[in-house]
């Protein structure tokens, strides 16, 4: 573009007005590190006025180290022409005029017209980086509870399997015993104290695997009021990252309305995010790929539902659905709908499946809604 039959002076206007409408801090300096340029963006990032900063090394925004060893790295790229950060985008540490640090990517260029000029771009990440960091969190809670929920699962169908014969092997053992009693031969009395020794043990066997169960399966939970929505929210984005989403279309309907309820967030994203891992996995060989996250507000309940066009619940599947091990994947382990059941259960709520129209399957959370207006967790 060129500015047609205009002066410097209108040129210089032009360029300031779009350096003020960029959506990042605009920063201009010379080859001393003076400010030459202080954009609107720049003025509302860092809290300095463009007039407090205009001839300042522009140190005065960073925290130490670069602080201090800002003037060298200048020096160097000017002596040498060698750039460690001209032309690409990094990731920096800022300060503000509070004194505040945080988070920014600095993208510089360089222009040479009558004097060397550097432009800096910055975009303040502090915020993606605190969800980054929330959802990092809340990922390792997760993980953290799925897979204690997984172990109280498996841990009470090892107890089961496991209680019978070692219940059976005490009995055998005790009838041993007694016929033994009744017997006379050399070595009865050594051979009885080894038959009390393995009813010990196995009595032993049965008491530590009693306390794993019970151990697994108390795990505290911290009931608080939650906003539903913000839960959904935060489950999809969990429930998305990483795992095979290729022409999946995701909408999301969630109601305004549908309030908050008394839950344990951590078991409650833990079931929306099978929920929706399911789904996923349901509509790997259809071709229409369409997830619909919806909540809505139903009387005394809130309801969430998670609809996919996948291949739909087989009969057979149906009768077993909530079955600790019942799966139809090849590395599945089938536990993740009888935990979300009993989870959901637990806060007096259903979980439930029915068929979506015209493929595809729709699993519904339903929870008690919370009748007072108390004031939700964050
Ligand atoms: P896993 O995913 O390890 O198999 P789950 O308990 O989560 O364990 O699911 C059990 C089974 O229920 C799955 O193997 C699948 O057959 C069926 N299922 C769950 N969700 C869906 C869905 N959205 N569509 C079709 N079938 C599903």
């Amino acid at each position: 573009m060129t500015a047609k039959g205009g002066d410097k002076m209108d040129s210089e206007r032009f360029l300031r007005s779009v350096i003020n409408a960029s959506p990042n801090a605009v920063i201009t300096i010379n080859e001393s590190g003076e400010i030459l340029i202080f954009s609107r963006m720049a003025q509302a990032m860092f809290g300095f006025a463009e007039s407090e900063v205009l001839g300042k090394n522009v140190r005065v925004l960073m925290p130490e180290p670069d602080h201090s060893l800002h003037d060298g790295y200048m020096r160097r790229y000017i002596e040498t022409g060698k750039a460690n950060v001209i032309g690409r985008a990094r990731p920096v540490t800022a300060r503000r005029k509070n004194g505040d640090v945080f988070p920014a990517v600095l993208h510089i260029s360089e222009f040479d017209e009558e004097e060397r000029i550097f432009v800096g771009f910055i975009e303040d990440v502090s915020r993606q980086k605190a969800t980054e960091r929330r959802l990092e969190d809340t990922q390792l809670q997760l993980q953290h509870a799925g897979r204690i929920g997984a172990m109280g699962e498996i841990a009470t169908s090892i107890a089961h399997e496991l209680n019978q014969p070692l219940t059976a092997a005490a009995s055998l053992a005790g009838a041993a015993s007694l016929t033994l009693k009744k017997a006379s031969f050399d070595g009865k009395d050594d051979a009885l104290t080894l038959i009390d020794d393995a009813v010990s043990e196995i009595r032993r066997a049965s008491g530590v695997i009693r306390q794993m169960r019970d151990f697994l399966r108390n795990r505290e939970t911290e009931r608080a009021l939650h906003s539903i929505n913000r839960i959904v929210e935060e489950s999809c984005l969990i429930a998305l990252i990483g795992a095979e989403t290729d022409g999946v279309m995701v909408a999301s309907a969630l109601d305004d309305h549908a309030g908050s309820a008394m839950v344990d967030r951590i078991q409650l994203q833990q079931v929306i995010v099978n929920l929706i891992r399911n789904a996923v996995d349901a509509m790997q060989e259809t071709r229409n790929k369409q997830l619909t996250i919806a909540t809505a507000s139903a009387g005394d309940f809130v309801e969430i539902r998670i609809a996919d066009t996948g291949s739909g619940i087989t009969d057979e599947m149906k009768k077993r659905l909530f079955e600790p091990f019942a799966t139809t994947k090849e590395d599945g382990m089938g536990i993740g709908l009888s935990i979300s059941k009993s989870i959901v259960e637990a806060h007096k709520g259903e979980l439930f499946a029915m068929d979506n129209h015209p493929a595809g399957a729709v699993f519904v959370v339903k929870l008690p809604a919370s009748k007072d207006g108390a004031k939700e967790d964050a």
